[in-house]
């Protein structure tokens, strides 16, 4: 990769700064002073300072968010904040993006990263990674649309779900449940209990895959994954 793109991602400033820094000779790869932004290095074989002081580089990154309401997941929009300008420089110098969408007003476990092929094979429809997402419901959410789920209901549009597991956790007026899905079909969550004649009024997820929210993270919080969440996933 190209020395200037090495010196930015490990947080020697923007691309702009580390040419200064080159400029200035105050990088040097394998021992030999370098200007070149240019210069492509191997950053497992070749070892770049910058004062003298070694490079701590890494490629990847990967971050859990408690995504709040009235956010995007996008990494840019004309109108709305997103997830991503929550973050500070030090992760969006990596460029990440968020894996896989979920609604403005959707709260929850949000993966951002810069890894596509990762992202890629998480939101593959083939894989089929499980999603739970905790709702409010308006209306008596019932056994009868627990059978619904199970074998699939036809949305408005005729698609027909794959099955999926609805935990009904208390039932009245506003039925509290959780809802597991293989698939990421646009608003599905909302759109399979409008199926049913009901209405979603509070949507959060709480898993996917093996990886879940973390309850110590806030609305709009954030943290990277641990080796062990990171060795789950992949
Ligand atoms: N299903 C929805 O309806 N909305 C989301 O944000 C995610 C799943």
């Amino acid at each position: 990769m190209r020395l200037d793109k090495l010196l930015a991602n490990s947080g020697y400033g923007s691309r702009k700064e580390v040419k200064l820094l080159l400029k200035q000779g105050a990088v040097s790869v394998g021992g030999e002073t370098v200007r070149d932004p240019k210069l492509h290095v191997d950053p497992d074989a070749d070892s770049v300072t910058v004062f003298g002081d070694p490079v701590d580089y890494r490629e990847f990154v990967y971050i859990m968010m408690n995504k709040p309401p009235g956010v995007v997941s996008a990494t840019d929009d004309n109108r709305d904040r997103t997830v991503i300008d929550l973050l500070p420089d030090e992760y969006r110098r990596f460029e990440p993006f968020p894996a896989g969408r979920l609604d403005k007003d959707t709260e929850g476990l949000l993966l951002i990263t810069n890894d596509g092929k990762l992202a890629h094979e998480l939101l593959s429809p083939k894989r089929h990674v499980g999603k739970t997402y905790y709702a409010k419901v308006d209306g008596e959410v019932t056994a009868a649309d627990a059978e619904a789920f199970t074998a699939g209901v036809e949305l408005e549009d005729g698609y027909v779900t794959k099955p999926a597991v609805l935990e009904i956790l208390s039932a009245g007026p506003v039925s509290d449940i959780e809802l597991t899905i293989t698939e990421g079909k646009f608003h599905q969550v909302k759109r399979m209990f409008e199926s049913r004649g009901k209405q979603v009024v509070y949507l959060k997820r709480l898993t996917m895959g093996p990886l879940r929210l973390d309850p110590e993270l806030a609305l709009g919080g954030f943290r990277e994954l641990t080796d062990e969440e990171l060795n789950e996933l992949k």
